[in-house]
């Protein structure tokens, strides 16, 4: 720990509280630190790097298109844009694609679409877009705007207006909001992440997909952190037999590299013409070529992989002492300590495993294809520290 720290804190603005880690290389789940000093990667970078650091096969799809052509701004067709648009569409059955650089933007042109669309088929007064508290959609002033939690707003009003807050899981309380205002549409995580890894409710998702069709307004879904296999399914709404009219994603898509998608269903589909939106970076090829790569491998073997994981990680993790409760779907985890999860963390960084936080839990969303004995030797190193006194 050296140069790197305090060079960092002298130049970057001071907008993350970093732990004492110099990352300096990896592979597959295992990260080094610049002292040599090995870690098991329980984290993949905030749920990025989907088949872990420096994945060969990935690799292998970037440095080909970085030989190829690195960006072409979007006025001509690319090939690997084209080929992952028409991969998700078919993987999905959702009809058009747009490309971004990340979740915020992502969720930005659902916005945008939302409210264009009710515009055309509802009425310009039609603008409301009603989220969930304790939900979490990005840092951009209209994303933080959706973000229901007031905490995240401080320092930055005025926002965005036109959001309203609906309580997580409360059928009556959307009821009310839609009766109480002018609404395009609902937008949600299936899973809130940044607030603490808990999953919706299958019955409050039922029953919020029929009211969008009764009510006529627009069912997004927030799969930026939730998408791209993280759950044991493709999207996390498939694991709740619905089906949404757009759905954002970016986090685990380009498997490390920054990329964002807003996927639209048949009513939105038109909705953007030429000039309504548009971005300079996004789709790239180099990115589209590599989240080509990841997409066509999140099949079925890996997807029935990430459950089996994903059932190891409950069943070791679910009663060991000091440990409350296991939350989650999927490789997407949260578990509840009985110590701080702050110094649950920091312990495990000592003991060479990084692990995240969300809210008051510790939170895991390791590679998708982190191998059963580095998941195993994580989880022994997690209970152990959890278990000390
Ligand atoms: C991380 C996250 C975002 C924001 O993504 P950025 O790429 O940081 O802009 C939005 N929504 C959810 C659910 C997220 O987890």
């Amino acid at each position: 720990m050296s140069i790197i720290s305090d060079k960092d804190r002298t130049y970057i603005a001071g907008t993350y509280a970093r732990f004492p880690v110099e990352i300096s290389h990896g592979k597959g789940s295992v990260l080094y630190d610049t002292d040599g000093k090995k870690y098991i990667d329980m984290g993949s970078g905030i749920g990025v790097t989907s088949f872990g650091i420096a994945d060969d096969e990935w690799k292998n799809a970037v440095s080909a298109q970085l030989s190829a052509v690195q960006h072409t701004s979007n006025l001509y067709y690319t090939e690997p844009c084209t080929r992952l648009a028409e991969l998700l569409c078919q993987r999905t059955g959702m009809k058009k694609v747009f490309f971004s650089n990340s979740g915020a933007e992502a969720n930005e042109c659902a916005i945008k679409v939302a409210r264009k669309w009710a515009e055309e088929n509802k009425g310009a007064e039609y603008s409301t877009i009603i989220t969930l508290k304790n939900s979490f959609h990005g840092r951009t002033v209209t994303t933080l705007a959706a973000t229901g939690q007031d905490h995240f707003h401080e320092h930055f009003m005025p926002l965005t207006p036109g959001f309203v807050y609906a309580e997580a899981n409360n059928i009556d309380d959307v009821k009310r909001l839609v009766k109480e205002n002018k609404v395009a549409a609902v937008m949600f995580e299936c899973i809130q992440g940044e607030g603490g890894v808990l999953p919706m409710n299958p019955e409050f998702i039922k029953e919020l997909a029929s009211l969008a069709k009764s009510e006529n307004f627009l069912l997004a879904v927030d799969e930026v952190q939730t998408g791209n296999g993280r759950t044991g399914e493709l999207y996390a709404y498939m694991n709740y037999g619905i089906t949404p009219d757009i759905v954002s994603t970016a986090k685990g898509l380009g498997g490390g590299l920054p990329l964002g998608a807003t996927l639209l269903g048949e009513k939105v589909e038109n909705t953007l013409k030429a000039g309504d939106h548009g971005s300079t970076f996004g789709g790239n090829p180099i990115c589209c070529a590599g989240a080509v790569n990841i997409i066509e491998r999140i099949d079925d073997d890996l997807l029935t992989s990430v459950k089996e994981k994903s059932k190891l990680i409950f069943d070791s993790l679910s009663s060991a002492k000091g440990i409350e409760s296991v939350s989650g779907m999927g490789l997407m985890i949260g578990i509840k300590t009985k110590k701080a999860a702050k110094d649950i963390i920091v312990n495990c960084i000592d003991k060479g495993v990084l692990c995240l936080s969300a809210k008051d839990k510790v939170r895991l969303l390791p590679a998708l294809n982190i191998p059963t004995e580095e998941l195993k030797e994580a989880l022994q190193i997690i209970k152990n520290v959890c278990a000390e006194d």
